[in-house]
């Protein structure tokens, strides 16, 4: 790692048990969430307002590294090292954020970018199952009663534009015609 590289605005906080603080204000993870939404969501929590994944991966220390988890590239897979330095930064511990990640051994595939809109509905973010290499569909519950089951969408169904990087779903909508991805779902096939 290079020297001095954390801009030094930037002050490691203590408290009086000289425990190190997270040095960014702290968003609630969502069940189900990947590190690529949930790392988007965070920078561009307010209180945060950072302008890119390289951003962040600066303040931890990380560099590139975070640029590649927003793009759903975990190859090499992070370390453990590395989740534990994200984690002092943003406050979530390795083990949630290890949740966040598709279990080792499970092959997944970082393109094209998955929807399911009955799903985002339900809670506003990218889950990283729909990047399972053998998934097409579905296999969120719908309320306790009975599974999605809908076909995975790859595209906005509206102006057939591929879905961004979750870290960049900013508003949850197609970012070129606006269709709200919780609208997607009326699409879904159930083959
Ligand atoms: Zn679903
Ligand atoms: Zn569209």
């Amino acid at each position: 790692m290079a020297e001095n590289i954390f801009p030094s605005k930037i002050e490691i906080g203590m408290d009086e048990d000289n425990k190190i603080l997270p040095k960014l204000a702290y968003v609630e993870p969502y069940i189900g969430e990947s590190i690529s939404h949930y790392l988007g969501r965070l920078r561009r929590f307010k209180a945060n307002s950072l302008p890119s994944g390289y951003s962040l991966g600066k303040i931890a220390g990380l560099g590139a590294v975070i640029s590649r988890w927003e793009k759903l590239y975990f190859n090499p897979f992070p370390t453990q090292q590395e989740l534990e330095a994200l984690a002092s930064v943003v406050g979530v511990n390795a083990d949630r954020l290890t949740e966040m990640l598709p279990p080792k051994g499970m092959t997944m595939k970082p393109r094209p970018i998955r929807l399911c809109g009955a799903c985002y509905a339900e809670s506003p973010c990218h889950r990283f199952e729909w990047q399972f290499k053998d998934i097409m569909k579905c296999d969120g519950y719908a309320g306790r009663r009975h599974r999605h089951e809908l076909r995975l969408l790859t595209k906005c169904i509206n102006c057939e534009t591929p879905f961004p990087i979750p870290a960049d779903w900013i508003k949850g909508e197609c970012p070129h015609c606006s269709l709200p991805f919780a609208n997607m779902a009326k699409r879904q096939r159930r083959d």
